[in-house]
């Protein structure tokens, strides 16, 4: 049976990194949440519905045809056959996703998706309820975090803008799903480790 490595925690906390790293080292697939939540956000801006327009996007959900596949081992989303690719990065996303991704009916649609999944192989999965709520039972959770300052740093040096603190509020204290340590999810706290560190770290709780 196929299994899920659950990834979580705040916005550049360096999890997106360790999630690849150890989904190469395991031959596993690589599932990005966060880019489904990106991808609703993207085709709001594209139908012309304000992020605070609950009824309209919920609306769209309908009308769009959004397909969760997987391409070169990682996740890849279509909105109506398009792949937005960089355009999901974009401020004009960033500033909306967090409000579109506090709309339950959102939430429902992309947890089925994310489990769903599971049928295609055995993978890792990063996000921010992937071991609250999309996989509360498997056994394998990490939680990875860093001081706001550092994850502001890291942000910066990789040439984005972002409103990581912002996102990071809304994301917490959404009522449903909101960012939480899972029940049985192990913390590693990234601020003064490497990469590497921060993968090696993984590796043995992942063993243990
Ligand atoms: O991971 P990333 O920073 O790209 O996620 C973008 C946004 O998507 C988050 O700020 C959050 O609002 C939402 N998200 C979520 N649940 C997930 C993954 C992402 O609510 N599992």
């Amino acid at each position: 049976p196929h299994f899920a490595i659950a990834i979580d925690g705040p916005a550049a906390s360096g999890k997106s990194t360790v999630a690849r790293r150890l989904a190469e080292k395991l031959g596993l697939i690589m599932i990005n949440t966060g880019a489904m939540y990106r991808a609703i956000a993207w085709a709001s801006i594209q139908h012309g519905i304000d992020a605070s327009d609950t009824e309209g996007v919920i609306a769209m959900l309908d009308r769009i045809d959004l397909r969760c596949g997987v391409r070169d081992r990682g996740s890849i989303i279509l909105v109506d056959g398009v792949d937005a690719g960089d355009a999901l990065r974009e401020d004009a996303v960033n500033s909306r996703v967090s409000a579109i991704a506090a709309i339950p009916e959102v939430r429902r649609l992309l947890v089925e998706k994310q489990r769903d999944y599971l049928e295609l192989g055995s993978l890792v999965m990063e996000g921010r309820d992937i071991g609250s709520v999309v996989f509360p039972d498997t056994p394998y959770k990490l939680y990875v975090d860093a001081s706001e300052e550092v994850r502001l740093a890291r942000r910066s040096a990789e040439g984005l803008a972002d409103v990581v603190s912002q996102r990071d509020k809304e994301d917490s204290s959404r009522k449903t799903s909101p960012l939480v340590v899972a029940e049985g999810a192990t913390v590693i706290d990234s601020s003064e480790m490497t990469i590497e560190e921060v993968v090696d770290e993984a590796m043995s709780i992942l063993k243990s």
